[in-house]
């Protein structure tokens, strides 16, 4: 069925470059194609019915005769037609004329019944020709019945005449109406596809553009990297010179120092450790973005990893009256796989910040098998956590996202006054990240917050990667 369809699209198709022929050619092929079946037809049915005697043979022959014709006129125009649309179609509408003005008799073609198929050809001329035609072959069509009606001797009625050229001018009305709103469409169609090109065009350019921006925002992300990573090893240095020689000063190896003396002492040890510290955490953030910063498995004892934080921190929170509660689950292994350094550094950055922020109360560390829930999902293999605990402040839910990102702290009075760049969370973060890891948050206002991170458990046997 389908082929049949593909065959009678591709006989009505014409490949005439004009618009408006290439239209007028398609509806002449099918009438064409039309005509060609009817013809067919009649011939296969004037053959039956002679089979069957039904018809004497010269009335068969009055059909074979016309219709075999009718059949070759038709192959012939339908060629003419790819060629020259107008051309085949005047000449079809001839055709056509002729065949109406011999298919009846003389009396009845020139007043009678078959006055009115003789309309045909007037009304058709308007789709396959120029509109205008039509008031050529109802000129034709008149001037063929007043030579038939002269031949037998009738009177000339301008009734006849005066009809088709009715029927010609509603036919052009209608053809040229149609002809204007196809003009108007493809007009519409053109301008359509000029404006398609033009987006098209701006959004290849606005591509290449963005492609140029992100080229020079990498190139300068790198730059970035490496400027703050050169900056922060040529910081690093004379930091360590003058934290050093402070040392050697306190330790009074250069003679003894005053109260006084000791007191700047201190003061230019601690800011020398803190602008360290500042610099060990931009060197980080340097290392993360450019992504060289890379994590050394290796088994550890969870166990001495707490000790280790819990007696570097244990001053700081003796000093201001909290309490540090260490607990590590007996359930744990008492060697587990890990960069134990980097585990460290998140561990004593979560400790710091609660011990910073916390007034009054207690801040509590504790590391324990996992078997709860990652992104809303239950964990299947094993899992460990290390949680710390706070009764500071809390973090109001809106700024709970924001403090992972770089440079980013809470505005408000609490926490405020307290010294840090804002880079310690976002460097913990892509930390546990790089160890396949995750980090939570529950915290409210005013009664404190718990930072948990989770980590896949692997256990010293599972191999080392460092
Ligand atoms: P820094 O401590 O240097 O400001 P961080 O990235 O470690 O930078 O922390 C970002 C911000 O998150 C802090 O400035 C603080 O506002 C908030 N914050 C972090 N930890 C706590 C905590 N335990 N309690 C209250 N607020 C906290």
């Amino acid at each position: 069925m389908r082929n049949i369809a593909d065959l009678v699209g591709r006989i009505i198709e014409s490949s005439h470059p004009d618009p408006d022929k290439r239209r007028r050619a398609r509806i002449l092929n099918i009438i064409l194609l039309s005509s060609f079946v009817i013809s067919i037809l009649a011939f296969l049915f004037a053959l039956g019915a002679e089979i069957a005697e039904q018809e004497p043979q010269e009335e068969a022959l009055l059909i074979y005769v016309p219709s075999s014709i009718l059949a070759a006129c038709i192959v012939l125009i339908y060629f003419v037609n790819r060629r020259s649309p107008s051309l085949a179609s005047a000449a079809f509408l001839v055709i056509l004329v002729a065949l109406l003005s011999v298919s009846d008799e003389r009396e009845q073609i020139a007043g009678g019944r078959s006055q009115l198929f003789l309309a045909l050809p007037v009304i058709m001329a308007a789709s396959v020709l120029p509109a205008w035609c039509t008031f050529l072959f109802a000129g034709l069509v008149s001037f063929v019945i007043s030579l038939i009606g002269f031949s037998i001797g009738m009177q000339f009625t301008p009734f006849a005449t005066f009809a088709f050229f009715v029927i010609a001018l509603v036919s052009y009305l209608g053809a040229s109406q149609l002809e204007q709103a196809l003009a108007r469409l493809r007009h519409i169609n053109e301008e359509l596809d000029q404006r398609v090109a033009d987006r098209t065009h701006e959004l290849v350019d606005a591509n290449a553009q963005l492609a140029n921006a992100n080229e020079r925002l990498r190139e300068l992300d790198k730059l970035k990297s490496r400027f703050l990573s050169m900056v922060s090893h040529e910081l690093r240095t004379p930091l360590s010179a003058i934290q050093g020689f402070a040392e050697i000063l306190l330790a009074e190896i250069y003679g003894p120092v005053t109260p006084g003396q000791r007191n700047a002492l201190d003061r230019i040890t601690n800011n020398a450790i803190r602008l360290l510290n500042l610099v060990s955490d931009l060197l980080d953030r340097a290392r993360i973005e450019a992504g060289q910063l890379e994590i050394h498995p290796h088994p550890f004892s969870p166990f001495e990893l707490v000790q280790d934080v819990y007696s570097t921190l244990g001053v700081i929170a003796e000093s201001k009256g909290l309490m540090l509660v260490a607990e590590v689950d007996p359930d744990l292994p008492s060697q587990i796989l890990g960069d134990e350094a980097r585990l460290r550094q998140v561990l004593v950055n979560l400790v710091n910040n609660a011990l910073k922020f916390t007034q009054a109360g207690a801040v509590t560390i504790k590391l324990a098998r996992y078997d709860g829930a990652i992104d809303g999902n239950p964990v299947i293999t094993p899992h460990w956590s290390m949680a710390v605990t706070d009764t500071g402040p809390g973090i109001a839910p809106e700024h709970q996202e924001a403090i992972f990102r770089p440079f980013r702290r809470v505005d408000d009075s609490s926490t405020r006054r307290e010294i840090g760049a804002g880079l310690g969370l976002s460097i913990v973060k892509d930390l546990v990240e790089l160890m396949n890891g995750n980090i939570t948050l529950i915290s409210e206002v005013g009664r404190g917050s718990t930072f948990t991170i989770i980590l896949p458990l692997l256990s010293s046997t599972e191999g080392n990667h460092g």
